[in-house]
């Protein structure tokens, strides 16, 4: 059965993220290698599609959050290296090890417990090695007091048998924001990031094959942060004040359509709690389009949609499956009539603002009720519909 489409739909440009890809890669330079982050769906975009066109790109490298997103790309014919930065529970070893994926090494415990599990499969994990420099997330900790038991520590993971340390990483907390403070603390993790690289090399006696830690803050600000690999997300899809200072293109559209139009008199509340009451004969339309397909709630009455008409206000709290805009001065729009949600026409940047979050968790909140569609060349090349009929 066919889905009917035409009720809420994101669309995937997946030239805006060949694009995308080629402007970084022209930046980052021909011997810096290209780790394309793809966790969470490929924030939402999907993880399938976007790992496919990087293969088809020749890009180095991918990274998920999870063994579950590993082996999704895995058995879905994607077969370059692909990093898990977070958790995998232990009896995943053997799995990673038969998939060729790679693991983050995060600290002594998950070291020793990934080596005795790979010893008892009898093959070799190929690990990167995560340095916490300021994060205060996961990694090896190393600030000032615990560099000499984190190199150590890391030093004795490198030498164990049932692991194979191919790099080292470490993850910067501010490089994407403004002011000489973050600026000095960017710079002072990626310091300490290199002081970590070489006391370690030097008690290994051998270099890592892939230094990396140029998130899209990094890779757009700070060329010298980029070491043998770099490992954007945002910048990749597009979104961001950094993004738009390079050229590149936001990758995904999301749409819905005028289902219903409701003419009211002044005085009408319009709907849950009422916190919107009509000031004229006010023209309402319906978009199917609420909180279950991502939209967040607390952007009830605070944001514009935009229509062939310019951009309308939304109208009271937004419903599970609906929410309204006025239409009143816009004769144009009519039922049918197609509404960007964001896009390249109504900027994820300024919404995301509005809600008082980053565009990451826009994206990655656009639901599985939403079908995807990819297209190249403005045209429609696959559609992720996520039914199950
Ligand atoms: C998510 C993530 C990235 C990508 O971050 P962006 O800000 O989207 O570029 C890079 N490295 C690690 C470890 C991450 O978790």
């Amino acid at each position: 059965m066919e889905s009917t489409l035409r009720r809420t739909w994101a669309e995937v440009n997946l030239d805006a993220i060949a694009h995308n890809y080629k402007t970084i890669k022209e930046k980052i330079g021909e011997n810096t290698k290209f780790l394309g982050v793809v966790k969470a769906d490929a924030y939402g975009h999907g993880s399938i599609q976007v790992s496919k066109l990087l293969q088809e790109l020749g890009a180095d490298y991918l990274a998920v959050s999870s063994a579950d997103e590993a082996l999704e790309l895995r058995v879905n014919g994607i077969t370059m290296p692909i990093l898990i930065l977070g958790h995998t529970p232990k009896e995943q070893v053997g799995r990673l090890i038969e998939y060729d994926i790679t693991q983050a090494i995060t600290c002594k415990a998950k070291a020793d417990e990934y080596n005795a599990e790979a010893i008892k499969c009898g093959g070799v994990l190929k690990v990167h090695i995560k340095v916490d420099t300021g994060m205060s997330r996961l990694g090896y900790l190393c600030d000032n007091k615990n560099f000499d038991t984190g190199v150590e520590g890391i030093s004795e993971a490198c030498a164990l048998p049932g692991l194979n340390a191919e790099g080292i990483f470490t993850h910067f907390a501010v490089s994407d924001e403004p002011g000489d403070e973050c600026l000095k603390y960017t710079k002072h993790q990626f310091d300490l990031f290199k002081r970590v690289i070489a006391a370690v090399e030097e008690k290994m006696g051998h270099k890592f094959a892939i230094h990396h830690c140029a998130n899209t803050g990094a890779v757009a600000r700070f060329p010298e942060t980029y070491l043998d690999m770099v490992r954007p997300g945002l910048l990749l899809y597009g979104y961001g004040e950094y993004a738009k200072e390079m050229g590149l293109r936001p990758a995904m559209t999301l749409k819905t359509t005028v289902s219903t139009i409701k003419i009211y008199p002044e005085g009408t509340a319009i709907s849950y709690g009422g916190i919107f009451v009509t000031d004229k004969t006010t023209r309402i339309g319906v978009l199917p389009y609420g909180y279950a397909d991502g939209f967040f709630r607390s952007l009830s009455n605070k944001c514009s949609l935009m229509t062939k008409g310019g951009p309308a206000k939304l109208r009271g709290k937004i419903c599970m499956d609906m929410c309204m805009i006025d239409i009143t001065d816009m004769p144009s729009v009519d039922v049918g009539s197609e509404v960007e949600i964001f896009g390249e026409n109504n900027s994820i940047d300024e919404l995301s603002a509005i809600a008082e979050t980053i565009p990451y968790e826009l994206t990655c909140a656009v639901s599985k009720r939403v079908p995807r569609l990819y297209f190249r060349n403005g045209e429609v090349v696959e559609k992720e519909l996520m039914l199950r009929f």
